[in-house]
């Protein structure tokens, strides 16, 4: 059998571009998800962003899902802020930080974040079984960071972080 180098060239060719699409796509896929848990995050309803971007409820609650459900919440100049709300991490009360984040049963300050990405929290003990306190995840050791018994891994971190930069205009409607 005998194969046209000519031919051959171009099938190579076109499976690099095909492998270049693909990886753009899914990139584009990426952004296009991000945006649209940004739009959530910021305190547009599924249904809102759903009907604001012409697609359906089910399709914009998958991307929500995916990235970890919509449990989390900015609870600073919104009704759901109220003044027994203290930042686990470091205890401070909610009109005492800037920006305070919600998870399942764990808050976070602003000056938290920033000590969690300056690393200047603790991290458990070794051989410790900590989890997330968010996620409820346990990633490879070394990777929580916390105070007072709460700690938060990486992603949850970029999450939180994500929130708190959410531009304010995002969630009006
Ligand atoms: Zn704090
Ligand atoms: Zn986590």
């Amino acid at each position: 059998m005998v194969v046209d180098p000519e031919l051959l060239e171009k099938a190579k060719a076109a499976a690099e571009s095909l492998r270049q699409a693909e990886l753009n796509a899914e990139m584009a896929k990426a952004d296009y998800h991000h945006a649209v848990r940004l739009l959530h995050l910021g305190g547009a309803t599924l249904r809102e962003v759903a009907s604001e971007l012409g697609t359906s409820h089910q399709r914009v609650q998958q991307i929500v899902v995916a990235a970890g459900g919509s449990w989390w919440s900015q609870v600073w100049r919104n009704r759901n802020a109220r003044p027994d709300m203290t930042c686990t991490f470091c205890g401070l009360p909610s009109s005492a930080v800037s920006k305070l984040v919600a998870g399942p049963k764990v808050f976070v300050c602003d000056g938290c974040v920033d000590k969690a990405e300056r690393t200047e929290l603790t991290t458990p003990s070794r051989g410790s079984r900590a989890r997330c306190s968010f996620c409820g995840k346990r990633p490879t050791e070394g990777q929580l960071v916390g105070a007072n018994g709460a700690w938060m891994c990486p992603g949850c971190l970029g999450q939180v972080r994500d929130i708190m930069d959410a531009e304010p205009e995002i969630r009006s409607k």
